[in-house]
């Protein structure tokens, strides 16, 4: 049976582990994020029923950039349900880049709402009335869910919005195949500010707690999300989350989880844990090189992967 101090001791000893890892780059494409500390490196872990455990930069903020879509996701099918935000966003992984500009040729929609093409549809369905009223409600949704007030980063909006080109691309295929509607700046002011959320690994592993407890943030006792729409979330985040290394993630991790090309990634252990990691050296994929070590080596010592057949389907975190 595992304890608490044996799992912060873990997750010491994989911090101690992995820190001299110095492999990959860390995004520039978008310039401001060119500016991150590579060395910079967090690893928080929230349980179900509310405890923390924390080791290393925990606190550095960074922006939420791709994590942001499950998120979106969820609010999309609590404001329209099933049906009409499947509409505009397929569900099938992509096999593809996650800025690829395409969309799935058979029906005409984003293959899924984890790549850019499916989170700017996505975006779409949930931006306001007005461009800041979308924004807060994201922004309010996720502050909830972290439990503390989050906020976006402008400077780090300004420079996705001046280089974002490319998803300007997808958004006007999006337009010319009517899964958006007219207002495609609006549509990309809200991906641009999703993406922008400033967050710290304690945010996201209280998110991802959120997720792993049906929707109730375990600390707050807040309830956020609809327990059905997580379920949805979660299954995609399992099958899409980490772009054209879902597969292999699913097959060495198991658990569903987003990365964002900022350096964070958040995995959700159904009923037991929201887990997060900040390194911002990306792989070739934009997924965070210590991020996915990190996530792979908890889950084979505690016996997280969802097909686990170590422990007999009681993993020794329930027992915390
Ligand atoms: N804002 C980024 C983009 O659209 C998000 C991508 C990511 O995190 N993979 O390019």
């Amino acid at each position: 049976m595992t304890n608490i101090s044996e799992l912060a001791s873990f997750l010491t000893h994989l911090h101690e582990k992995h820190r001299s890892n110095d492999e990959g780059e860390v995004a520039t494409y978008i310039p401001e994020l060119g500016k991150a500390n590579p060395d910079h490196f967090g690893i928080s872990m929230v349980t179900a029923d509310g405890e923390e455990f924390s080791v290393g930069d925990v606190d550095q903020e960074f922006t939420i950039q791709s994590i942001c879509k499950p998120l979106a996701f969820l609010m999309a099918l609590e404001q329209h349900g099933r049906d009409k935000t499947l509409s505009h966003v397929g569900i099938e992984p992509s096999g593809d880049a996650f800025n690829s500009v395409e969309l799935c040729p058979k029906v005409k929609r984003p293959f899924n709402p984890m790549v850019n093409a499916g989170a700017i549809a996505t975006a779409s369905l949930i931006k306001g009335v007005s461009a800041e009223a979308g924004v807060t409600a994201f922004v309010d949704c996720l502050s909830k869910a972290a439990g503390r007030p989050l906020r976006v980063d402008e400077l780090v909006f300004a420079s996705e919005a001046s280089t974002g080109n490319r998803n300007r691309a997808i958004a006007y295929l999006l337009r010319n195949f009517d899964v958006i509607d007219e207002h495609v700046d609006h549509t990309l002011h809200q991906y641009f500010a999703q993406c922008s959320v400033l967050v710290n690994c304690r945010d996201l592993a209280a998110i991802g707690a959120t997720l792993a407890n049906v929707g109730e943030n375990p600390q707050t006792h807040t309830e956020v999300f609809d327990a059905f729409c997580v379920r949805d979330a979660l299954a995609a985040m399992f099958t899409c989350g980490m772009y054209d290394y879902a597969g292999e993630w699913a097959f060495r991790v198991g658990v569903p989880a987003k990365s964002g090309v900022a350096g964070g990634i958040m995995a959700v252990v159904n009923r037991q844990l929201g887990l997060a990691v900040y390194s911002p050296r990306l792989d070739e994929r934009g997924n965070s090189v210590r991020g996915i070590k990190v996530c792979a080596d908890l889950s084979d010592e505690f016996g997280l992967h969802a097909f686990d057949c170590t422990n007999f389907g009681s993993s020794l975190l329930r027992t915390l």
